[in-house]
């Protein structure tokens, strides 16, 4: 390909912020993809979901042109409509009658923009995004402790540290490039010490030194009892306290009160007191010390608190703002921070300026010129759909997201979404269970088109660059907001033309009326007000602030024991450890647990498109304690239905003594678009943070049953099917091959005729030849459909006797020709002999199979997972499989 050039760029999935290169072919759509060696915050390094971008590029699925009421529309119309409608209801009902529901998706930009409108023109609070759902416990907390929503440290602090704390976070699936820079720390530094604080256990702990399985929502308990430790064995840096801090007499008081001794702590954590004690002296030994905490903190109704408990320890012994030592909240988005900078929560008005002080509302009203600007906060993601349901809100425009899966009480959102008078979506995939709901689809450009910044996790910014010219119609985010805000009548205040008028004047905005010597706030990018276009092209991953005072950047905050509370002193905040709102009784005895998987992003629409990042985990699944497997008759590779007082899901069962007893796990990833019942949304409570109002989506009381079908079967097809009649399926996109896993509750008598004359599974193909297999006694069928001897479809249904595996009949689809004996065996659904069977793809990069794994470790005596890798290559790419190699090992 001679039209290549090579683009750096980010990757848009999580807060780790990975630098990639890409080499772009213009020409055949097509990218390959490779970590950016130059970027601080992977340094090449890659996880399976970065390094398959490349196969996300296709414009199959995605949304091309506005649509109106399901029909195509030019963009002048679509775009006059919303401002049209809003305009309307704002005259009938008032600016909070309208809301705009953003997304950690966003750029810097087009968030600015969104916030800008909404906030400073409309006049009403309501932006909120779905960085709610994810990290606003983090921000309250640092909020609470230090004045201002500051991350401390930064990546760096990994191979400084003495001792690296996971807390409540997978980091090895859901931040892997940061965890592989752990464990290549812990390699070259085996002293390193490692503890995952985690109900589950996680990939996570791998390479922990200690795993301390706390039971859900006893953090608050845990760090407390810290506190209280720290207190008692003299381990307190009291000349920090003294001159850095305020409130540590209350805070150690309430600690003592919640933990007073080792002993009820352990009780009350449920875990093995020799190892908390371990944990609680490694602490005070050790003085570089990270705590790394993600969702199972922050998703909580006492996810603020956890989050202070945990900043109290930190700053009780000094252990901040130096290198190696700090909390960090690791976050979920690819600019979760991005949004926080803008002000993308509903509480924050601009640039780290909120609306509890009217000095803020004044200064960001004179720098945005405006007299409309909101002067209280709006609803907040669990408020917001809850007032569109009440009939509060009567027009939501939601961006980039998908609220009806991934918001607790899924199905109420749904039905708030069909009762509202006007609903917009803009998305850059046109098929979500959102855009079902929506009345106007406007088109937004894809990950590779976008253009603009984005803030990882340690507060750095970096650029995500275009790589291909706009699919269809789309636009960019940024542009499509400031066209409604100009036939809203607010043309001078969103005269924009490029992102990067934008982003100057973000810029500009966090240096407005902020002394960059000993700024006001912390956020402040001001030197970076005046770049020029070339620069702005042009420029390197950078970490805030950006100012006179620091121009090339700021590793690290708080080094000088300056906070930006009043008093400049760092707050200690007293924590009451509180139980979770809805606790496990008789009719729901179980707690359901939720997370991400290492190879799915989100809600599937663009992970689910790269057939390798289906293999791990093709279907929704359900972790369960052998105990309670038992007690509840589950099954292995089973269905089971979960239930909550807010909805149901259907998964397969694992069973896993990882999971506590009492404990379930299922993925957040599916939807409709995928799976008939596998959106775990529907079944998590609406509970919510008092302070952070994030929904508390790692503690749903539920119960579990065995799910019993008449019949399951597959269906393997080259094309893409309709099977939404079976009441479970679960649609798996494959190299060159579609996956149909189904199960039903009524047996048809005659699956010959329900097979061969249903043109969904039947292909059009002159000559198909059919292989079939049907004992109507017992309901069993199997058939192939083999087209130009390729295999085309194969079906195996079954209503008593159990399915053969798929990985090697899936493995046929990529032959260019099937070989006789592979011709026999199909409906046996077994290789022929001499022909192995891969198993379950455990490495997505290079495809290696856990049987073809255990073999290699069985005949050659493989001893490491450096040996697999040499031998299979499985583990060698990205790296994210190998504790799971290490588990076969
Ligand atoms: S760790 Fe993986 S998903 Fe996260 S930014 Fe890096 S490559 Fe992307």
């Amino acid at each position: 390909m001679n039209d290549q050039t090579t683009v750096q760029t980010t990757c848009p999935y999580c807060g780790v912020g990975c630098g990639i290169s890409a080499q772009v072919s213009e020409q055949n759509h097509q990218v390959n993809i490779s970590g950016d060696k130059t970027h601080p915050a992977n340094f090449g390094r890659l996880c399976s979901k970065g390094s398959a971008l490349g196969e996300t590029v296709e414009l199959k699925g995605r949304l091309l042109q506005p649509r109106i009421y399901g029909r195509n529309a030019s963009w002048t119309e679509a775009l006059d409509l919303v401002a049209g409608s809003f305009i309307n209801i704002i005259a009938k009902y008032g600016p909070d009658a309208v809301a705009i529901y953003g997304s950690g998706q966003l750029l810097t930009e087009d968030y600015y923009v969104a916030n800008k409108l909404m906030k400073g023109f409309i006049g009403s609070g309501n932006m909120d995004t779905n960085s709610r759902l994810c990290m606003s416990s983090s921000v309250a907390g640092h909020k609470r402790a230090f004045g201002s929503d500051t991350v401390p440290g930064c990546y760096d602090d990994y191979e400084q540290a003495e001792m690296i704390i996971l807390i409540g976070s997978n980091t090895a699936w859901c931040h892997p490039v940061s965890f592989q820079r752990i464990q290549a720390a812990k390699d070259a530094n085996p002293a390193l010490k490692i503890i995952v604080i985690d109900p589950r256990r996680t990939a996570s702990c791998d390479i922990a030194d200690l795993h301390l399985p706390i039971a859900i929502g006893s953090d608050t308990i845990l760090f407390n009892g810290l506190l209280h430790f720290l207190g008692q064995q003299n381990a307190l840096n009291q000349a920090y306290i003294d001159a850095h801090t305020e409130g540590f007499p209350q805070a150690l008081k309430a600690a003592s009160i919640s933990s007073p001794t080792i002993e009820q702590v352990a009780a009350q954590c449920k875990v093995n007191i020799e190892d908390l004690q371990c944990f609680y002296r490694w602490f005070a030994d050790h003085e570089k010390v990270m705590s790394l905490y993600s969702q199972g903190v922050n998703q909580s109704s006492s996810g603020t608190d956890k989050v202070n408990a945990i900043i109290n320890c930190h700053i009780a012994t000094g252990r901040i703002g130096h290198p190696g030592m700090g909390p960090f909240s690791l976050t979920g988005q690819p600019n979760a921070m991005g949004g926080r900078e803008v002000g993308g929560l509903c509480h924050q008005l601009a640039a780290h300026m909120d609306f509890s002080n009217n000095a803020d509302i004044e200064r960001v009203s004179r720098f945005w010129n405006t007299h409309a600007i909101a002067r209280k906060p709006g609803f907040a993601a669990v408020e917001l759909f809850d007032a569109i349901y009440d009939g509060k809100v009567k027009a939501v425009w939601i961006m980039g997201t998908n609220p009806a899966v991934s918001m607790p009480n899924a199905n109420k959102v749904i039905q708030a979404l069909q009762l509202c008078d006007f609903v917009v979506v803009s998305d850059c995939i046109a098929n979500t269970d959102t855009t079902a709901l929506a009345h106007v689809l406007l088109p937004a450009q894809g990950w590779s088109e976008k253009d603009g910044t984005v803030t990882n996790s340690e507060r750095r910014i970096s650029r995500q660059r275009a790589l291909f010219s706009p699919a269809g119609r789309a636009k960019p985010d940024w542009w499509i907001i400031t066209q409604i805000a100009r036939r809203m009548g607010f043309e001078q205040a969103f005269d924009y033309q490029t992102a990067s008028e934008i982003f100057r004047e973000h810029a500009a905005l966090s240096g407005f009326e902020n002394n960059a010597e000993q700024g006001l706030r912390d956020f402040d990018i001001s030197a970076l007000a005046n770049i020029s276009q070339h620069d702005y092209d042009h420029l390197q991953p950078i970490q805030w602030p950006v100012n006179q005072a620091y121009p090339q950047g700021r590793a690290r905050l708080f080094d000088d024991g300056q906070f930006f509370t009043a008093s400049g002193k760092a707050r200690f905040i007293p924590i009451e450890p509180r139980p979770p709102v809805n606790l496990p009784d008789k009719d729901y005895p179980l707690i359901l647990n939720t997370g991400r998987l290492r190879d799915q992003w989100h809600t599937m629409t663009r992970t689910a498109i790269a057939a390798k990042l289906n293999q791990h985990k093709p279907e929704p699944f359900l972790e369960v304690h052998p105990v309670d497997a038992q007690q509840y008759a589950l099954l292995p590779s089973t269905l089971a239905v979960i239930e909550s007082r807010w909805g149901s899901m259907i998964a397969r069962v694992q069973i896993t003594d990882s999971q506590q007893q009492g404990c379930l796990f299922v993925p957040m990833h599916w939807t409709e678009q995928y799976a008939s019942q596998g959106r775990m949304g529907a079944l998590v409570n609406p509970v919510v943070d008092p302070v952070s109002k994030q929904p508390e989506s790692k503690h749903t009381p539920v119960r579990v049953r065995a799910y019993q079908p008449v019949w399951q079967g597959f269906i393997l097809s080259r094309r893409e099917l309709n099977v939404t009649k079976a009441e479970y399926w679960v649609k798996i996109k494959g190299e060159q091959f579609y996956r149909y896993e189904l199960a039903g509750e009524t047996l048809p008598e005659d699956w010959h005729g329900y097979v061969r004359k249903n043109p969904a599974i039947t292909a059009d193909e002159i000559n198909p030849q059919w292989q079939e297999y049907q004992d109507s006694g017992n309901g069993n069928y199997r058939a192939a459909l083999i087209v130009d001897n390729q295999l085309e479809t194969i079906i195996f249904i079954s209503a008593d006797s159990p399915l053969p595996e798929r990985a090697w009949l899936t493995s046929l689809f990529v032959k260019p020709q099937l070989e006789t004996r592979e011709r026999m065996a199909l409906l046996t659904g077994m290789p022929p002999l001499g022909v192995p069977d891969t198993g379950i793809i455990v490495c997505a990069c290079f495809n290696v199979g856990e049987k073809t794994i255990q073999a290699a470790i069985r005949e050659k005596g493989l001893k490491t997972h450096q040996e697999v890798g040499r031998c299979l290559k499985a583990g060698t790419n990205c790296g994210s499989c190998v504790p799971e190699i290490k588990a076969l090992l």
